[in-house]
């Protein structure tokens, strides 16, 4: 039976992996720059971790990976990344540490969704949370934070969106307004957002069918409600990204798609030609509640999370060159087969300085070995015959230049090395 993966995953191959491999590095860099450090939490927890009452969002009612373990303990593979971190901080007392713990994750998450371009059931993402305070400069240094990944990347179509949703005062006066506003027309919402009128009025804004409605345009938005407090909090926010040259927009009708946002949230959006829906990057905001519903203490804190595919996807659309391309430093081009445990040898003499060399395993002809060692970009090609084996000198050809010279085998790793620099 021919096996398959599983609806919604994908796999990254060998030939891809590189491009992987580069976005990681730069996201790796990128946070240390800023003084984040990596957390890294299992990919599965207790349920509860993610299905707390205060968190009704589709993304955990509907879309989640649910597991019996052998031992009926009731699993969760994690939806997300911000959940799971916040339990480690908690369960750590990271709080004691620091009055402010900036971390970030990266690795694969899982939401039963339908697969599309940009949408898979096992899918990346890297993110951060800055927990422990609710200075407003931080949620401008995680937004400029967020931009500066996209000009480190190189991408150019791309806009981050900010708004405030405020504080729960904020957010009560806001969701009274909705509701006034949207029930005498309730008939023309969606079927869903008929739903959220009753359990969760803000979403009502983030619904991707309504939203093209005529009463959308003058329908209530969270930066009208917002409390005094809230207001500086926000004005301070889009101060620091001015004067930082961020060069953001406001967004009146962005509210994320999770619960427990409050106060400032955001979104990276690719306007990139033949992106079609799936054009988030990555979105987040703040949240004060969560810290303390986990058992820690009462604290601000603020997140972002970004699709890693749709980075990648994203790149690739603009055409931008983020990877190395491949190669190898050395060939080594095997004449008889009985010299191949000299050249395994030799391979291994220059492997242990750091350059790269591949040989062949497969008994294939010098030309086929020769076009082998074209197609893997060799940078040298070093031939091993008879005469070479005897004298233990070899022919090392650079292949731009088709130079050609004899290297003693004693020295050949320092004279490569020296070439490569
Ligand atoms: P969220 O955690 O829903 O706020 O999503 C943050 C980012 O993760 C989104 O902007 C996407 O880039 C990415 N993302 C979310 N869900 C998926 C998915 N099913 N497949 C691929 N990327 C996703």
């Amino acid at each position: 039976m021919a096996l398959n993966k599983v609806k919604g995953t994908y796999d990254v191959l060998p030939t891809e992996s590189k491009k992987w491999q580069a976005l990681e590095a730069i996201i790796h860099q990128l946070l240390k720059d800023y003084n984040y450090q990596e957390i890294r939490t299992p990919i599965f927890e207790y349920s509860q971790v993610f299905h707390r009452d205060s968190e009704q969002s589709d993304m955990v009612t509907k879309e989640t990976y649910n597991f019996l373990d052998r031992s009926d303990r009731q699993l969760t593979l994690r939806p997300e990344g911000t959940a799971g971190s916040i339990r480690a901080y908690v369960e750590n007392k990271l709080y004691a540490n620091s009055d402010l713990t900036k971390m970030y994750y990266l690795g694969p998450n899982f939401r039963y969704e339908r697969p599309q371009s940009g949408r898979f059931r096992q899918f990346y993402q890297f993110g951060i949370e800055a927990i422990g305070a609710t200075n407003p400069l931080i949620d401008a240094e995680v937004i400029t934070l967020s931009f500066d990944l996209i000009k480190r990347l190189g991408l150019k179509g791309v806009k981050v969106r900010v708004n405030s949703l405020g504080d729960e005062e904020s957010k009560i006066n806001f969701r009274k307004a909705l509701v006034k506003y949207f029930t005498p027309i309730k008939d023309k919402l969606c079927a869903d957002c008929q739903k959220r009128l009753v359990t969760n009025p803000l979403r009502i804004l983030d619904c991707k069918v309504d939203h093209k409605l005529k009463e959308f345009i003058n329908c209530p938005i969270p930066t009208d409600y917002l409390s005094e407090k809230s207001s500086k909090h926000f004005a301070a926010v889009c101060a620091t990204l001015t004067a930082s040259k961020i060069p953001y927009v406001l967004s009146p009708k962005l509210v994320r798609g999770l619960d427990y946002y409050s106060e400032t949230v955001f979104e990276i959006e690719a306007d990139i030609e033949g992106f079609g829906a799936q054009n988030v990057l990555g979105g987040g905001g703040r949240y004060e509640g969560l810290v303390a519903e986990m058992g820690g203490p009462t604290t601000g804190a603020i997140g972002v999370a970004f699709g890693m595919e749709r980075i990648i996807l994203a790149l690739e659309k603009e055409g931008v060159k983020f990877y190395e391309p491949d190669g190898l430093d050395v060939y080594l081009l095997v004449f008889d087969q009985k010299d191949m445990v000299y050249s395994m040898q030799l391979a291994h003499q220059l492997r242990s300085q750091q350059i790269s060399v591949d040989l062949c395993f497969t008994q294939k002809s010098f030309k086929s070995q020769l076009k082998t060692a074209l197609n893997l970009k060799s940078k040298y090609i070093v031939m091993i015959g008879e005469e070479e084996v005897k004298t233990n000198i070899l022919t090392v050809k650079e292949t731009d230049t088709q130079q050609q010279e004899h290297v003693p085998a004693s020295i050949l790793a320092r004279h490569i090395k020296e070439k490569l620099k």
